[in-house]
């Protein structure tokens, strides 16, 4: 008996000494690494958990796409040291002929206006359905309710007149009516030469987005290809980057710009404008306004205030309405609201390379009894040509 607890004995100390063994050998197997005995400095820093304070020193923040590819007209205002080479100053196209140079912009406009009212006129048999197509092609293009009767009125007694019509006459009688309509009469010239004492003064109107800065920035160069010295007012203190988006222009052609903090008094910048051109003896000094068409009366109130401070010096020669063409009837609104807030003296209408409506032309000058005398033709610094009727009616119909 005792020999048999004995091997019984000797049996389960033997299974605990194996049991321990197998136990022991698992753990060994899943115990962790030991820790590093010092930090690896080439791991990435632990992210901060949300809540978490970060201790260590934050990353730079990132740049905004205007910070990392800087377009020259929204350069940081506080670069304020004098670039290390002289700039390179630009000399800018003749304006003579622009509008014949450029007349293949206006294609779009030539394919619904003066192609499309040819192709109609030139239809066999003109009844009274082709006299509406017709109709609708000029509305379509913008031309406006009143001249478009005037002009199919017109153009359906001569048809008659004529009785068989070749397509040279065609033309011929078209070029004539549509020169009607645009009017050959109208002075057309900026006013940039004032009668008693240099500088002249111009002050370009508009709301924000019709190109207004753009166009200011054209015409300084327009002045400058003309021999003239020009000093750019950045008046419109409100919009984000139109300062310097001006100064860039100005920059470019040797053209002075005055200039103000952001969202500064407007007056105050015209004023200063002014007095500069003055003592530098400038020829001419173009105001850029602030377009916000907030209220009619916060517009009121700060074009008026501009234009009075600017008279106590010298009397305005031209005060330009920009319009952007493509707005359609929406823009005749905007001039109506402008007109009635200061004496515009001619119109600017850009955009006139997006837009099969050229007809506008004609609309707005009707709306407001003043000329068209610049148009903008496309985004490149010297599209934009004075207003020639001829030349802009022969790209409208095509030779
Ligand atoms: P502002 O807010 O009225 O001063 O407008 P900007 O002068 O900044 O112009 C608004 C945009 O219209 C810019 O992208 C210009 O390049 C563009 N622009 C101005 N005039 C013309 C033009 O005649 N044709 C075309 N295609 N774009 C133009």
């Amino acid at each position: 008996m005792e020999t048999v607890i004995l091997a019984v004995v000797i049996a389960v100390v033997a299974l605990a000494a194996i049991g321990a063994l197998v136990v022991g050998s698992r753990r060994t197997k899943s115990l962790p690494p030991p820790p590093p005995s010092a930090p690896d400095i080439t791991a990435p820093p632990a992210e901060p958990q949300v809540g978490e304070e970060a201790e260590t020193p934050r990353e730079e923040p990132r740049r905004t796409i205007e910070e990392v590819d800087l377009p020259e007209a929204s350069a940081p205002v506080a670069v304020e040291e004098p670039p290390a080479e002289a700039p390179v100053i630009e000399i800018p196209e003749p304006t003579a002929g622009r509008l014949v140079r450029l007349r293949a912009r206006l294609s779009r406009s030539q394919n619904a206006l003066g192609k499309g009212l040819l192709t109609l006129l030139s239809r066999e048999h003109l009844d009274d359905d082709t006299w509406e197509e017709i109709e609708d092609t000029l509305l379509t293009a913008d031309v406006g309710v009143m001249p478009t009767q005037e002009l199919v009125e017109r153009l359906r007694e001569r048809v008659k007149v004529l009785g068989t019509r070749t397509p040279e006459q065609l033309r011929g009688l078209l070029r004539e009516e549509l020169l009607t309509l645009v009017g050959t009469d109208f002075d057309r010239t900026v006013r940039t030469e004032p009668e008693t004492s240099k500088p002249g003064i111009v002050m370009v109107v508009g709301v924000n987005g019709t190109g207004k800065t753009t166009t200011t920035g054209k015409l300084a160069r327009v002045l400058v290809a003309d021999g003239r010295t020009v000093v750019l007012g950045a008046a419109d203190t409100f919009r984000a980057a139109a300062t310097e988006q001006l100064q860039t222009w100005g920059d470019r052609v040797g053209a002075h710009t005055v200039r103000g903090p952001e969202g500064g008094d407007p007056a105050s910048v015209a004023f200063d404008a002014v007095k500069e051109g003055k003592d530098m003896g400038a020829d001419v000094v173009l105001i850029d306004t602030a377009g916000r068409l907030h209220t009619k009366t916060g517009l009121m109130d700060e074009l008026g205030k501009v234009k009075r401070v600017v008279e106590k010096q010298a009397p305005l020669d031209e005060v330009l309405l920009v319009l952007d063409a493509t707005t359609g009837q929406n823009g005749l609104v905007q001039a109506r609201v402008f007109a009635e807030v200061v004496d515009i003296t001619g119109i600017v209408l850009t955009k006139l390379d997006g837009t099969a409506k050229g007809g506008i032309v004609v609309a707005v000058q009707r709306e407001l009894g003043v000329p068209v005398k610049l148009i903008g033709l496309g985004e490149g610094a010297d599209d934009l040509a004075p207003f020639e009727p001829e030349a802009f009616v022969d790209a409208l119909i095509g030779d």
